[in-house]
């Protein structure tokens, strides 16, 4: 499971990467507990939007060809593979989205700033940051009650790291959003060129539970498809 936020910043702090590349993909290792943390989904000019996921608020991006804000949007994810006893993890992702929902009726948003100084954010707070949120009903709040402490130190040291390469991400006039959960789909027992149980059957993409982006679905087709041309000798 993937657990993380959305945060929110002036469009200008990424201006140097969205306009090279419309989506940059960064992954980052977290010093404290070496956990994978990415990037996804990035909105140029884009709105935070909420996602209704059988029975459970989670936030989300999107951007409009014909219509820009002044923000970019993106998701930061912790990616989690639990080991054992524990094999429930679509279940604990629901259980943090339940949370923020439980204590913010929904979508939470909190400044940068506010979360650093171990304070919630307020209504006046919000409408005096910089940074204005473009997904009006959050509910101003503290996510540091609903996100486990592994997931908001991993996250912080991402926003840190990528201050580094976009000064103004770590601003205090940043917006986080929580939660944002993506689950993965069942995995398919595959061979490295993603051929399963059943010779000359291969599974790409999503649906086999070996991606979880386009590029990385992209990708995976063209590594099945290499294989099925060397097969056939084309
Ligand atoms: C709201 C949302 C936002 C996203 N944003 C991003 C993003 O910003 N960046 C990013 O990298 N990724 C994003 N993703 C993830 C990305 O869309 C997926 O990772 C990618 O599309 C997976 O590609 P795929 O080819 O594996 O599956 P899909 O794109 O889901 O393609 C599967 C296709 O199979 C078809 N299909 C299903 N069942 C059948 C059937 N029985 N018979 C015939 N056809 C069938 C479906 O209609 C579909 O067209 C987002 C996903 C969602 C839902």
């Amino acid at each position: 499971v993937d657990i993380g936020v959305r945060v929110e910043i002036p469009a200008s702090v990424f201006l140097h990467l969205t306009s090279i590349t419309y989506e940059p993909k960064l992954i980052f290792h977290s010093k404290k507990f070496d956990d994978q943390v990415r990037t996804f989904c990035v909105n140029p000019y884009g709105e935070v939007v909420k996602e209704y996921l059988k029975g459970l608020w989670t936030v989300n991006g999107h951007s409009y060809a014909d219509r820009k804000t002044g923000n970019t949007n993106f998701a930061l994810l912790v990616s989690t593979v639990f080991t054992e006893p524990f094999d429930e993890p679509i279940s604990y992702g629901r259980y943090i989205a339940r949370l923020a929902n439980f204590i913010g009726k929904g979508v939470i948003v909190q400044r940068l700033g506010d979360l650093q100084a171990g304070r919630r954010s307020t209504p006046e707070r919000i409408a005096k940051g910089r940074v204005q949120p473009t997904l009006k009903d959050a509910t101003p709040g503290d996510l540091s009650f609903v996100i486990p402490y592994r997931y908001l130190s991993d996250i912080m040291e991402m926003i840190d790291a990528l201050d580094k390469i976009a000064p103004g991400v770590n601003s205090k006039h940043t917006l986080l959003y929580g939660v944002e959960v993506k689950f993965y789909s069942m995995q398919l027992t595959l061979t490295r060129n993603l051929e399963t149980e059943v010779k000359n059957l291969f599974a790409v993409g999503d649906g086999a539970g070996v991606s979880r982006g386009l590029i990385q679905a992209s990708a995976s087709g063209v590594m099945a498809a290499r294989e099925i041309a060397k097969r056939l000798a084309l």
